[in-house]
């Protein structure tokens, strides 16, 4: 299984992510987490970073397919992939596309994770207690949501026109929104 998880922040794509790629025997990549691992690590490009995954802003595309490149191919080869957290931008998904189709390895589905901003304001301020130090403040929270409706929403059209889409509400228990995902994406 290629899989792609798209969604706001806070629409529990993390969450999904690890369980979908064990139900598929898949491999959970989430380029946030392997983010947050540099900056905790303190390696070069942890530092590069840095200044961007604080504020909540996007981290240069060409950075971020570089860090996802070969975490991709040893997913692909080792049972597949469950993407989370990118693709983010219209560039970032046809520049992956490209490379990825070139392999044989282009996603097979785009779930996408839908979610009401009141719901995800909410959970982010929630999540913020728990030590996530860029859900910490109202600003940053305000810079993701918009960010993503900016620049993520226009992936979900670029997906619908290839005909992988599949929409999944997300404002209800992890078990449900599992559920039904996997219903959705066996019933394809
Ligand atoms: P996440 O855990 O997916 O919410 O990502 C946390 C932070 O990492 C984001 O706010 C961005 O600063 C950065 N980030 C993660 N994935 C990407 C991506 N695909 N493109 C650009 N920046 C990213």
């Amino acid at each position: 299984m290629h899989l792609i998880l798209l969604g706001p922040p806070g629409s529990g794509k993390g969450t999904q992510g690890a369980q979908l790629a064990e139900h598929y025997g898949a491999t959970h990549i989430s380029s946030g987490e392997l983010l947050r691992q540099h900056l905790a690590d303190r390696t070069p490009l942890g530092t590069r970073v840095e200044d961007y995954v604080r504020a909540g802003q996007l981290v240069p595309d060409e950075i971020v397919l570089a860090l996802l490149q070969e975490p991709i191919e040893r997913a692909a080869a080792a049972g597949g992939y469950v993407l989370d957290g990118f693709p983010r931008t219209l560039r970032q998904a046809e520049l992956c596309f490209a490379e990825a189709s070139a392999k044989g390895i282009a996603a097979d589905a785009v779930v996408f994770y839908a979610v009401p901003d009141d719901v995800v304001r909410r959970r982010l301020s929630g999540r913020a207690a728990l030590g996530r130090a860029d859900d910490a403040e109202e600003a940053v929270i305000e810079r993701r949501l918009r960010l993503f409706h900016d620049e993520t929403e226009t992936l979900l059209d670029y997906y619908r026109r290839r005909g992988v889409l599949v929409t999944v509400p997300a404002d209800r228990p992890p078990d449900e929104v599992f559920e039904a995902t996997i219903k959705a994406l066996d019933g394809r």
